[in-house]
């Protein structure tokens, strides 16, 4: 068998609404593809506020059921892989506490960062709009900096997502502040393949050329929304080509065992 990811911690599901497949069929996947720790990090629900009903994730309700299935799984193929159950989750200050009472309620393995949104999603600040603004692109690396160093976060899921079109001078400095405060931090960036698949604005390559200077740890995430997204090596080599064109440290795993 060629060489794929060993681990994979970024894998959706259905509850999220905009992801296809049973989790069983991701999994059989994951088997297929020879990964040995598939990891479940679907969209962290969020409290409601104001009525607001989020398109993207699942609801509070089903929290519970989303970690029995995935445990259901983790038994029935405990032979065949490791499988951990996790959050991809925004840092927002307000609903921290929140999430981490839900974290220890639901007993999880994991959370991953993805900063999708600057602040709530209710409040449509995507950070993956076109912009050109310098402080949107300082309140993300902030956001994030400060997100970390709760210690909470596994690691950041396609750090490069917030898209700042302006000044690449900028770009730089405020990159390379976000890149050593995770180096500091140990905190591994995420390569998405997603990404790559979709043609979407990440994988940025300027983003991993400082990534490279700064000397971070890399990690490759799949970032499925649906099984057919597991096992695509030609995928998988456009992320590796990315790490041997701007000399990545590239890890395997993170070590996870599973409860
Ligand atoms: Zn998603
Ligand atoms: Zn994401």
């Amino acid at each position: 068998m060629q060489k794929y990811l060993v681990a994979n911690y970024h894998t959706h599901t259905p509850r999220c609404k905009h992801a296809s497949g049973t989790e069983e069929e991701y999994v059989k996947a994951a088997v297929r593809a020879g990964i040995k720790v598939l990891g479940f990090a679907d969209h962290v629900p969020c409290p409601p506020e104001d009525g607001f009903v989020s398109g993207i994730r699942m609801g509070m309700e089903e929290a519970a059921d989303y970690v029995r299935d995935i445990r259901a799984l983790q038994k029935k193929y405990e032979d065949q892989i490791q499988i951990c159950v996790g959050f991809e989750a925004e840092y927002i200050p307000w609903y921290y506490e929140k999430q981490m009472a839900l974290f220890e309620e639901l007993g999880i393995d994991y959370m991953i960062m993805g900063q999708h949104f600057l602040g709530s999603e209710q409040e449509r600040v995507y950070a993956g709009m076109p912009n050109r603004t310098e402080e949107f692109l300082i309140a993300y690396v902030d956001r994030v900096i400060e997100g970390m160093k709760t210690g909470s976060f596994l690691y950041l899921a396609h750090p490069d997502l917030v898209r700042y079109e302006g000044e690449e001078t900028v770009y730089r400095r405020e990159i390379t502040r976000l890149c050593v405060a995770l180096k500091d931090m140990a905190i591994p960036l995420e390569i998405n393949l997603l990404g790559i698949l979709e043609g979407r604005h990440y994988p940025r390559e300027l983003f991993w050329e400082i990534a490279g200077e700064a000397g971070n740890e890399v990690i490759i995430g799949i970032d499925a929304h649906s099984p057919d997204q597991i096992g695509k090596m030609d995928y998988y080599r456009k992320g590796i080509a990315l790490v041997e064109k701007y000399n990545l440290h590239l890890i395997d795993g993170m070590g996870m065992i599973h409860r």
